[in-house]
């Protein structure tokens, strides 16, 4: 199947099940080596500072489920080296887990995450992230194209058990740390365009808590096994990630101990 073709299939997609079956080809997504990367193109919108986004106003900033410090929760025995089946066990678990929340809550939002209403990949007032297609170029995709190919990518990773094994003493693959990175690098930025973008759909779906508490959750979990880069958090100062003043508003006020 080739690239466009597959654009246009997600174009008409059916609304979102959890449980993916398509298979998307090396050339609808991404390796490795094969990244989206950031790209800052929308030169026109920059200008004076745009209103502080709703997800950094109060209430909305400290609702979430879970009251306290996240890092505590997200903490494996101390004694368990990380590359240890019971240890990369859990982190399975953990990224299934998060993958399966994050796409339960953009199933709900694909209707308001249209190619109308989000044209690019936006997560910041100045930041669109872009697609690598199969010629090595930066394509801009409609964010619901974009957040597809990601999800489903994700769904065949974890579903693929050369690359997540799930038979007690079977090997974790060599490039086990970096695929899981890049997992990490993508949902983050599915995270970084519904706050960016639907915000006000979490808070008329009255799932802010939920929703924060998801993110929060995440964050402390990718701190704490080093699955976060900072620059993928905060993007570049011409072109900074919309989330990132949310990270830091979170550590300020002790949710994130980190
Ligand atoms: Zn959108």
């Amino acid at each position: 199947m080739s690239f466009f073709n597959s654009i246009g299939r997600s174009m008409t997609r059916a609304p979102r099940n959890p449980k993916r079956s398509m298979t998307p080809t090396s050339t609808t997504f991404p390796a490795e080596t094969q990244s989206p990367t950031v790209a800052n193109t929308n030169s026109k919108q920059m200008g004076p500072p745009a209103q502080k986004p709703l997800y950094l106003c109060s209430p909305f900033v400290e609702a979430a489920l879970v009251k306290g410090n996240f890092k505590t929760i997200v903490m494996l025995p101390k004694y368990v080296d990380i590359m240890e089946w019971v240890a990369v066990n859990s982190l399975c678990v953990f990224i299934f887990d998060f993958y399966t929340n994050l796409n339960e809550f953009y199933g709900v939002l694909t209707e308001f995450c249209t190619q109308h209403t989000c044209p690019t990949m936006s997560a910041g007032t100045t930041l669109n992230y872009t697609w690598i297609n199969q010629d090595r170029k930066h394509v801009h995709l409609p964010a619901g194209t974009y957040i597809d190919y990601v999800l489903t990518w994700v769904q065949n990773m974890l579903d693929d058990d050369n690359v997540f094994p799930t038979k007690s003493g079977q090997d974790f693959p060599p490039s086990f740390p970096s695929t899981v990175k890049h997992i990490y690098r993508q949902l983050l930025r599915v995270f970084a365009h519904i706050y960016h973008a639907h915000f006000a759909q979490i808070l008329h779906l009255r799932s802010e808590p939920h929703f924060n508490s998801l993110f929060a959750h995440f964050l402390a979990f990718g701190a704490e096994f080093e699955l976060l880069e900072m620059k993928d958090l905060k993007g570049s100062s011409s072109s900074a990630v919309g989330i990132g003043a949310l990270w830091e508003r979170w550590k300020g006020m002790g949710i994130l101990a980190v």
